[in-house]
């Protein structure tokens, strides 16, 4: 059940309780991300699997080997880490050779400290045929090859966080594990590595986590997400499906925008999916409801609602009543123009709704105080149960 298996796995720091429960299998090639916010144990799980903190109980899984008292170095993972701890006095060759060499190290060959001073000073280094290939298919890897006799600090932002990585891929890892390694970099920059990191995995073709608290982050370049929650796994699922089919009111919620509304099962809608009350309006969604509770949360997210202008006739009834069904009249209460994406806060008798469109030219734009007709498709009325 996958080539990095998390099993039932707990940390706890005295009274903290970092990490609970979580499993999940991770197939060989995933690109596989640890999403959710400050605090939640992404850090902790990761750690865990690196092998820099022992579980509290439960375990990890590596390629079908048990990493139980394993060292990091054992572990046959390559971590990037937030601040990438690059040496920037010294040249491309020594930072990613030092990850090659860290390996060694921890396997017993001299010792550590002087190994590594002899590293940076140039007297292993080059001399070593091996060494120097590793570290120029590394290099290649990432898309710097022949950067060996540059110096960190000579590098841009991006080609940084390219050493960094080769660093990790040099002892050819079966597993990549970055955490936040985005964080520290101006947004244009962080969402151009985006892609850059994925075409990398993609190429090397390694299982890989990454975690992130940035949803657009996770979404764009994760085959899956485990959205994680006060220690525990929430949801694991493709990122549209995250989006689309959120496990809860919470997810909904950290993952895009939403419309959450407040909504009473009125029963079946002819053999298919549920109709609903809202703000006694009422309306169809394909979602099937077998709860006794009758309560539930109504989740709309804000592109699947298509703004009109309200016909004149039905300018005397804004704020109030139905249409059709899944169709809301309301007024336009604040237009935030986002350049791509244009908002509408709309007031209609179900609260307040948010609304995107694509930025469709000026002679499209609503304006406040419009009246307009909401509509929404019964396949995009999703019902959750409240929490
Ligand atoms: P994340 O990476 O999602 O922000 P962490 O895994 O770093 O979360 O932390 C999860 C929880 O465990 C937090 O409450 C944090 O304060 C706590 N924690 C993490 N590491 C330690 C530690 N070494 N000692 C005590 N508490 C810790
Ligand atoms: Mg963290």
């Amino acid at each position: 059940d996958g080539f990095l298996v998390l099993r039932d796995l707990t940390k706890k720091f005295n009274d903290t309780v970092a990490v609970q429960g979580v499993s999940v299998g991770i197939e060989q090639g995933e690109f596989f991300a640890l999403l959710g916010p400050s605090g939640c144990g992404k850090t902790t799980t990761m750690r865990c699997i690196a092998g820099f903190e022992q579980p509290t109980s439960g375990h990890v899984e590596i390629a079908g080997r048990a990493v139980a008292g394993l060292s990091p170095a054992q572990r046959d993972t390559g971590m990037v880490f937030q601040n990438y701890a690059l040496f920037p006095h010294y040249d491309v060759f020594r930072n990613v050779a030092y990850g090659l060499l860290m390996d060694r190290l921890h396997g017993g060959v001299g010792r550590r400290a002087g190994a590594i001073g002899s590293l940076l000073n140039g007297r292993i280094a080059h001399r070593q045929a091996e060494v120097r290939d590793e570290v120029a298919r590394a290099l290649e890897q990432v898309d710097l090859a022949g950067y060996e006799r540059r110096k960190i600090s000579q590098l841009s932002g991006g080609q940084q966080q390219r050493v960094a990585l080769a660093r990790a891929l040099v002892k050819q890892p079966s597993v990549l594990l970055m955490d936040e390694p985005l964080s520290n970099l101006d947004r244009k920059l962080r969402n151009q590595m985006r892609y850059t990191i994925r075409d990398i995995q993609q190429r090397v073709g390694i299982t890989t986590i990454f975690v992130t608290h940035d949803q657009e982050e996770a979404m764009s370049m994760a085959d899956r997400i485990a959205l994680m929650r006060d220690g525990k796994i929430v949801q694991v699922a493709k990122p549209s499906e995250l989006y689309e089919r959120p496990a809860t009111p919470w997810a909904a919620d950290f993952v895009g925008t939403s419309n959450l509304l407040d909504g009473q099962i009125a029963g079946r809608s002819d053999g298919v999916g549920s109709r609903v009350d809202v703000g006694g309006l009422g309306f169809r969604s394909e979602d099937s409801w077998d709860a006794a509770d009758k309560q539930c949360k109504v989740l709309i997210r804000p592109e699947a609602i298509n703004v009109s202008r309200a016909p004149d006739n039905g300018g005397s009834a804004a704020g109030g009543g139905t249409r059709e069904p899944n169709q809301l009249l309301g007024r336009v209460r604040h237009v935030g123009f986002l350049g791509a994406i244009v908002q509408y806060e709309v007031e209609t008798p179900a609260g307040l709704v948010l609304a995107e469109h694509s930025f469709g030219g000026p002679s499209s734009l609503m304006e406040v105080g419009d009246n307009v007709v909401l509509g929404v498709h019964p396949s995009r009325v999703r019902l959750l149960a409240p929490e």
